[in-house]
């Protein structure tokens, strides 16, 4: 890949825009989060410069050790992977969001240690859209039970919805996942207690990022589309899956 972080990241701004009016949206309708997983700090940096200051990453050492490097830049860290219940600690040493959470002894043990920090945290929802079994993520049928139990964990800002996209090359099967997720938040803003404030829909990598924001996501997570191709192969990240190299 070619061109300096900046470029490419003006590169998918503008086919984010692109995108988004084909779809009637707004052009600023969905935002972008950089995900730095892999990419070390001085790349990271190059970012920050070019205006960029929502990140993402995947696993909680990472994350933690990069903000300690970034530490007093106008960053917002995500939290986008798999969470442990013995990392909570850890990763709210850096995050000020986390978009995995996928199950209530999760919620319950975030809560808790925010009560004690005094302080709250944005959350969006994981949904299993693919129904691959190797995903982690809520069945969709079961997100409206789990919706219902989150009230009682106060210091949870729940925003939305995350989802991974089938890892295929087949626009349709991407855009399905993509369009339940959005009936979910839909039918979930008119029926859960959280109601109105269900807005968010994180869904589009590097590869699928312009569909999904067609199928209206507010926030779509990209890293090697800006980065570059990753020297860890994404069974690292996701067992026993595979997915389509990034569109160039
Ligand atoms: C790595 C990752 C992304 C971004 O993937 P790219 O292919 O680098 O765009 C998005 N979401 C999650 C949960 C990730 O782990």
């Amino acid at each position: 890949m070619t061109g300096s972080v900046a470029d490419r990241l003006d590169d998918v701004r503008k086919r984010m825009r692109d995108a988004a009016l084909r779809a009637g949206r707004s052009p600023d309708a969905a935002s972008l989060m950089l995900v730095t997983k892999t990419v070390g700090a001085a790349r990271v940096q190059q970012a920050l410069d070019a205006g960029q200051h929502s990140l993402g990453e995947n696993k909680v050492q990472e994350g933690r050790a990069k903000a300690r490097e970034l530490a007093g830049q106008p960053v917002r860290w995500s939290m986008i992977g798999h969470l442990q219940t013995n990392k909570v600690r850890d990763v709210l040493e850096f995050a000020g969001e986390v978009q995995s959470l996928d199950r209530l002894r999760l919620a319950s043990a975030l809560d808790r240690r925010l009560q004690h920090l005094g302080r709250g945290l944005d959350i969006l929802v994981q949904v299993n859209t693919s129904g691959e079994p190797t995903k982690y993520g809520l069945a969709p049928e079961d997100v409206p039970a789990f919706l219902a139990e989150l009230p009682a964990f106060s210091s949870l800002r729940v925003r939305g919805f995350m989802t991974l996209a089938r890892f295929t090359s087949d626009q349709d099967e991407m855009r399905r996942c993509f369009r339940l997720l959005r009936a979910i938040r839909d039918r979930a803003r008119q029926d859960a207690p959280q109601g109105a404030a269900l807005e968010t829909l994180s869904m589009g990598m590097s590869g699928d990022y312009e569909i999904a924001i067609e199928e209206g996501a507010t926030v779509v997570r990209v890293g090697q589309a800006v980065f570059g191709a990753r020297p860890l192969p994404d069974t690292h990240y996701w067992p026993e899956t595979r997915r389509p190299a990034p569109r160039a």
